[in-house]
C-alpha cells in the first residue's frame, strides 16, 4: 500500500515537473482564456489497467484494474492541457471483463448529452482493454454526433515502470482535438495507433501492441505528437444509424455459441431457454456449423430467434454463400461485435431480412 502510494506520488511529481512551460509563464487569466478557445475534452473513466495499481513497479500481471480515479489519471498528464480544457467524470471503475449494458447505456447517454454542447470538442473514454472493442463498436452505433469519441486503455498498470497509460491518454486527447478526427466514428488510440471501432480487435493478452484491424488495417498513427490519418471509415456509423439509446434501458438477450469438434445443440437450447432473442454462431472456418447443432438452431429460428452466422477464426467474412434458412450472415464482424449489432437491430425489428440489411451496412 505504501509502495503504491509512493509510486502514484512519484508519477504525480514527474507530471508536475513536466508541466507545460508555456502554461507556467502565462498569467492564470490568460491561460484560462486560451483553454476556453481550445474547447473542452471530457475524459469519461470506466476503469481498466490504465487505472490499475500493482504492489510493485515491475508487476505487470495480477494487479488490480480500476484502482485509481479519473482525477489521478488527469493529474499525471498535465500536457493534455496544451490541447484542451480537461474535465473528468467517473462513469464506473471496473475491470472491463465486468462491463455491463447498464454502464454502456449510461456512458452513451452521457456522451450524447456532452457532445451537444458547443464548448465540448470531443470525448475520451478510459477503459480496460479486454472488452474495449465491444464498447467502441456499441458507441460507434449509438453516438449521435460527428465530434471525436476516442477510446483509450493501457496494457501496463499505472504503477509499472514504463506504464503506457499516460502517453496513450495524451495521444487520445490529441486525437480528440484534431479536426481531422471528426466524422470517423468511434476511434481507438493505443500504442501510437488509431483503429476504427468496427474493425478494431484485441489480438494479444499482454503485448503493448494488442489492438489491430485484421484485413482492413489501422486508420492512422500518432507519431511525433502529430495525428496522421491514412484512410477513411467506409461503413456507416453514429449519426447515420437508426439506433436511439435515449429510449432504451436494456438490450435484448443475445448469446454467442462457439462451435467445436463434437458440438451439439445443448448451448443453443440453453440460450433459447434463458430467453435469448438472438444467437450468434461463432462458426468454424467460413462460419461452418456442426451437423449436430443445426436441429437446435432450426428450432430456435422456428420460435422467432434470429440466428447470425459469424466465425471464430479472428478474421475474414461470412457472406450470403453461407445463407441457411432465415439466418443472417455477419460479413467480417467478429462474434462479439455481431452480437452487439444484433442486440441493437432487435430493438428495431426481428425480421431477418431487415437485420441482414443492417449487417450489410454497419
Ligand atoms: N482485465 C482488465 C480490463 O479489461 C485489464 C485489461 C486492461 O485494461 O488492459 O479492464
Amino acid at each position: 500500500m505504501i509502495l503504491r502510494k509512493s509510486l502514484v506520488a512519484a508519477a504525480l511529481a514527474t507530471a508536475i515537473i513536466t508541466a507545460p512551460i508555456a502554461a507556467a509563464l502565462t498569467s492564470p487569466a490568460a491561460f484560462a482564456e486560451q483553454q476556453q478557445a481550445k474547447g473542452t475534452v471530457y475524459i469519461l473513466a470506466t476503469g481498466g489497467t490504465i487505472a490499475g495499481a500493482a504492489k510493485s513497479a515491475t508487476q505487470t500481471t495480477g494487479y488490480k484494474a480500476g484502482a485509481l480515479g479519473v482525477q489521478t489519471l488527469i493529474d499525471a498528464v498535465p500536457r493534455m492541457k496544451d490541447y484542451a480544457k480537461i474535465e473528468g467524470e467517473q462513469i464506473a471503475n471496473i475491470g472491463s471483463q465486468d462491463m455491463t449494458t447498464d454502464i454502456w447505456l449510461k456512458l452513451a447517454k452521457r456522451i450524447n448529452e456532452l457532445l451537444k454542447r458547443d464548448d465540448v470538442t470531443g470525448v475520451v473514454i478510459t477503459h480496460g482493454t479486454d472488452t474495449l472493442e465491444e464498447t467502441a463498436y456499441f458507441l460507434n452505433l449509438v453516438v449521435k454526433s460527428d465530434k471525436p469519441v476516442v477510446m483509450v486503455g493501457a496494457m501496463r498498470p499505472a504503477t509499472a515502470i514504463s506504464a503506457d497509460g499516460p502517453m496513450n491518454l495524451l495521444d487520445a486527447v490529441r486525437v480528440a482535438t484534431d479536426p481531422e478526427s471528426k466524422g470517423r466514428g468511434v476511434l481507438v488510440a493505443l500504442n501510437d495507433t488509431i483503429n476504427a471501432a468496427r474493425a478494431n480487435t484485441k489480438t494479444n493478452t499482454a503485448s503493448l501492441q494488442t489492438f489491430s484491424s485484421p484485413e482492413v488495417g489501422a486508420v492512422g498513427m500518432i507519431t511525433g505528437g502529430k495525428v496522421r490519418y491514412y484512410r477513411q471509415v467506409e461503413r456507416e456509423h453514429t449519426t447515420k444509424t437508426p439506433f436511439d439509446v435515449s429510449k432504451l434501458d436494456k438490450l435484448p438477450r443475445v448469446d454467442i455459441i462457439y462451435t467445436h469438434v463434437s458440438d451439439d445443440g445443448v448451448m443453443a437450447d440453453a440460450a433459447v431457454a434463458a430467453g435469448a432473442k438472438g444467437i450468434v454462431s461463432a462458426g468454424s472456418g467460413m462460419g461452418s456449423i456442426h451437423k449436430d447443432t443445426y436441429p437446435a438452431l432450426e428450432k430456435a429460428i422456428a420460435k422467432g430467434v434470429v440466428v447470425v452466422r459469424s466465425n471464430r477464426t479472428g478474421s475474414g467474412f461470412v457472406d450470403a454463400a453461407q445463407q441457411w434458412k432465415d439466418c443472417v450472415t455477419a460479413d467480417n464482424l467478429n462474434p462479439q461485435k455481431a452480437r452487439i449489432l444484433l442486440q441493437l437491430a432487435l430493438t428495431q425489428t426481428s425480421d431477418p431480412k431487415k437485420i441482414q440489411e443492417m449487417f450489410d451496412k454497419y
